[in-house]
């Protein structure tokens, strides 16, 4: 039994992505055309099931699209001063909502004196709700997926933990990389957009896991990259 620990930052995405793009949505595309081929031909029992296959295949095409062009958009998003914890409790009925259709419970656990960041807040939305889902997504019906906050040092850490599956040492080595899915409906570009969004928040994301006990993402912020932070968190203690 071991943790595996890396640190991802070195990764390069959009390089990678723009040559498999074009071959990720011609897989959707060619089983929609195969399938419509066949539809031409079929009892309508049988058209039930292809119509579902076809339905399936142009959404996961469409997820490959809006995921990619949410990470092609590499521009410095607007940011603004907002606590990790008011998006958090904006995301909450979603990501209850979720776990209740799974039958997964979700335990919240934010630290006092976080301080309020620099981030663009629908990014930050993205970047938690992609974690979240990959944790229930890794876990069964008796799982737990934890969403905490410390502070450690100079950095705001937001911890999202589940008790999945975990991965191996291979499964770990390839988790950023763009299209790499071990998901039948999966795109794999979850992943490689919340790497660039912590990028372009200058944070990082570390991942431990360990096979048959789960998963734990963790990304750091420092604030003292943001000065509007800091004195937040001051004022914020010294007022508590
Ligand atoms: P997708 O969810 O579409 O497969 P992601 O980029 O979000 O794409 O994740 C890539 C892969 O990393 C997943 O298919 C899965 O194998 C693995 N993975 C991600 N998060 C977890 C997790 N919390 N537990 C176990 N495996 C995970
Ligand atoms: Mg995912």
């Amino acid at each position: 039994l071991r943790t595996e620990f890396i640190n991802v930052e070195r990764l390069s995405l959009v390089g990678q992505m723009a040559a498999s793009i074009t071959h990720e949505i011609r897989n959707p595309m060619a089983v929609v055309r195969g399938f419509l081929q066949l539809m031409k031909e079929k009892s309508p029992e049988t058209l039930d099931h292809y119509y579902r296959i076809v339905m399936e295949e142009l959404d996961r095409a469409n997820g490959i699209i809006n995921d990619f062009l949410s990470l092609a958009q590499n521009r410095a998003a607007e940011k603004e001063d907002c606590h990790l914890h008011d998006i958090i409790h904006e995301l909450s009925p979603l990501l209850w909502a979720d776990a209740n259709l799974r039958g997964q419970s979700i335990e919240l656990k934010l630290g006092t004196h976080v301080p309020k960041l620099h981030l663009n807040a629908k990014e930050m939305k993205q970047l938690i709700l992609n974690l979240c889902r990959n944790g229930m997504e890794a876990m069964d019906d008796k799982g737990t997926l934890t969403l905490e906050t410390r502070i450690e040092g100079d950095q705001v850490q937001l911890y999202v933990a589940d008790t999945g599956t975990g991965m191996s040492e291979s499964e770990l080595e390839r988790l950023f990389e763009p299209f790499y899915t071990t998901k039948s409906k999966g795109t794999g570009l979850g992943l490689a957009l919340c790497m660039s969004i912590v990028q372009r928040h200058h944070g990082t994301i570390d991942v431990k896991s360990q096979q048959g006990e789960g998963t734990v993402f963790i990304i750091s912020f420092s604030v003292r990259s943001y000065p509007q932070g800091l004195m937040e968190s001051q004022s914020a203690a010294a007022s508590e």
